[in-house]
């Protein structure tokens, strides 16, 4: 079994369901007492968002690079970015290492379209819903990526930076991404994506009425499935 390089704590709480989910999905694999081997650098996400804030994107991958580097270093043999939005720096993260980074939009693409969903609303931080590196690299996998009004995306993200990052989960918010779930479905959306990785600690399939993609599990999906592969 390869031992995966976790990138976390961008937030702690999605990436406390990655090593949770990469043990649970090894269990299941192996059987008996198997659990994943991971190494996990997590980092003080107050320092990553005043960067993001910032816009200062260069060094913010070079933070994250460090990081790929140090897990490189100590044994990893693939790494995963526990986060969509820094996946804006991913080819800053990939140069600083030769270990392959498992790129989080192409496992929820692999799945989106496994799933035969072609037209697929993205959920997810302003950054990620706004900019292109996110959309464009969903795009190169032939799917077509609606975004929530200006309005919507706005709310999601508050909900995103204020609640899910610090732990709080709370109805009215769930209420609210049900909607905003629902007006996608309403401008075509065939799937959604929850491209954010705490989006999914509040919102599941039973909040939609078309099928969900959870960018955390499906990313630790693919990290266990390469974490395996002979
Ligand atoms: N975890 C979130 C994501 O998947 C947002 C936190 C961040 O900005 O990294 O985009």
């Amino acid at each position: 079994m390869r031992v995966i390089g976790m990138l976390g704590g961008m937030s702690w709480e999605s990436t406390a369901e990655y090593y949770r989910l990469a043990n649970e999905l090894v269990r299941e694999r192996l059987g008996g007492l198997h659990s994943a081997r991971v190494l996990l650098s997590s980092v003080d996400f107050a320092e990553v968002e005043r960067l993001q804030t910032a816009g200062a994107w260069d060094e913010a991958g070079d933070l994250l690079a460090a990081e790929a580097a140090r897990l490189a270093a100590g044994g990893a043999e693939l790494l995963v970015l526990c986060t969509n939005t820094m996946h804006k720096v991913a080819d800053r993260v990939q140069a600083a290492t030769s270990v392959p980074l498992l790129h989080l939009a192409d496992a929820t693409a692999d799945a989106v379209r496994a799933a035969g969903v072609h037209r697929v609303g993205l959920l997810g931080t302003a950054f990620t819903m706004e900019q292109d590196f996110y959309r464009d690299r969903l795009a190169s996998h032939g799917l077509e990526v609606l975004v929530p009004d200006e309005a919507d995306r706005a709310l999601v993200h508050r909900v995103i930076y204020d609640e899910l990052v610090v732990g709080v989960v709370r109805e009215v918010s769930r209420e609210a991404y049900r909607q905003v779930i629902a007006r996608l479905v309403a401008a075509g959306a065939q799937g959604v994506i929850l491209g954010c990785t705490e989006i999914e600690l509040l919102v599941g399939a039973q909040d939609s009425p078309v099928p969900v993609f959870p960018t955390a599990r499906l990313h630790v999906e693919a990290a266990v499935e390469a974490a395996l592969a002979d």
